[in-house]
């Protein structure tokens, strides 16, 4: 049975983040697999390069506070990550993890030299490739941040994951699974089974609902969580903000796998009451929902449902990030116009989360709205 830790945490206070990274450490008993001299690799969210404000990537408070941990037990720890397109310095730097490590005199390192990872013997993805880093880390401590997502609904433990397989690659991934959401759960499915991280730690302190992973908005959860099994984490904290476990591509791949994650019958602990329901989260459920497995012809029809990306000139910086990301070269930048060809969009929705200045917006389709209608769902 796996073991789910919530504890509260109403804010980024250096002694009270202490006092909780220490409970998680004893509670998941941490000297047990972080041996003195072992290199530890804390695999940050550093999607792209936002202030923590923005509550994009993993606050550096809750970054300082594993590192000090990990340094009281002898071993090594290296921040890293690998982000979407934008130079990694830059993205350390505004984040504030490279302060961060250079305070604490460690490593903050880009994810880099693609190597192929032994998958599960069950696995349909049988190339993939991660870091070299992430398979010569004796430990890999995984620290997401709580968000919605437009093309996964949210991004947890099990998707933070995905940072591990090496820059533009991410890109090509999107674009080898296609319009298919459910074959990309498949692949984060992959990555977390193969990569297996020995522990997860979730900043949701103040994570971000709405229009995630990059442009939503702040929502203060309060909620430090950790478990061993970022699977089983990922569909507790699902429950808890409200999402229809159906409605998450993670589950339904978990589900169609058998996994025993999707008996829920974790045993949770810790001063945060699990059956709580966070009011209000704003779920971009942008796709066809769980409808569409059941229909013929899926790909089409997720064409038609699925919300297309839309420009928003007048907030446009003329950057070109969202071409250079598009691995499925379905739009043209060119003074601040952007042209998208919507019979090649594979609804990745890159395109909008890296951009810097949210002037990439979604159009929901009809057939969404008239579904969301029939089933009373919110946007
Ligand atoms: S246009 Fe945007 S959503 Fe469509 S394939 Fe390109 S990056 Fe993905
Ligand atoms: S839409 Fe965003 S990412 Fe694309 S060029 Fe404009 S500012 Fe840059």
């Amino acid at each position: 049975m796996s073991r789910l830790l919530l504890l509260r945490q109403e804010g980024y206070d250096r002694h009270e983040l202490d006092s909780a990274t220490r409970k998680i450490f004893e509670a998941f008993d941490a000297p047990s697999f972080i041996r003195p001299g072992a290199s530890v690799l804390l695999k940050v969210n550093l999607v792209a390069g936002h202030p923590p404000e923005r509550r994009a990537t993993t606050d550096p408070a809750v970054v300082r506070s594993v590192t000090e941990r990990v340094l009281e037990l002898g071993a090594h720890p290296v921040i890293a990550d690998s982000p979407g397109i934008e130079p990694f310095r830059s993205v350390a730097e505004k984040s504030g993890l490279a302060a961060i490590a250079r305070e604490l005199g460690i490593p903050c390192l880009e994810l880099t030299d693609s190597t192929p990872l032994p998958t599960t013997p069950d696995s349909a993805f049988k190339k993939v490739e991660v870091s070299r880093l992430v398979l010569e880390s004796d430990v890999i401590i995984n620290l997401p941040k709580m968000k919605t997502h437009g093309q996964m609904l949210l991004t947890l433990g099990v998707k933070n994951l995905f940072g591990c397989i090496v820059g533009q690659r991410k890109a090509e991934w999107h674009y080898n699974v296609g319009l298919d959401c459910n074959a990309f759960a498949g692949l984060l499915l992959e990555l977390y089974l193969s990569i297996a991280p020995h522990l997860t730690i979730m900043d949701g302190v103040i994570g971000m609902d709405g229009t995630g992973p990059t442009s939503g908005n702040p929502y203060p959860f309060g909620l430090l969580a950790a478990a061993q099994d970022a699977l089983a984490l990922d569909f507790q904290l699902a429950r808890m903000m409200g999402v229809r476990l159906e409605d998450f591509p993670l589950w339904r791949v978990a589900v169609a796998r058998n996994l025993p994650q999707c008996e829920l019958s974790s045993q949770v602990t810790g001063d945060f009451p699990q059956d709580h329901v966070f009011p209000g989260v704003k779920v971009p459920l942008l796709r066809g929902l769980n409808l569409l497995p059941r229909l013929p012809f899926k790909a089409f029809w997720d064409s038609l449902m699925a919300s297309r990306p839309v420009h928003v000139p007048e907030l446009c910086i003329d950057c070109g990030r969202c071409e250079a990301v598009c691995a499925a070269k379905a739009l043209k930048h060119r003074n601040r116009r952007l042209t998208f060809d919507y019979t090649r969009c594979i609804r990745c929705y890159c395109c909008h989360e890296m951009c810097p200045v949210r002037a990439i917006e979604f159009r929901e389709s009809f057939l969404m709205r008239l579904m969301r209608l029939l089933r009373g769902t919110r946007s």
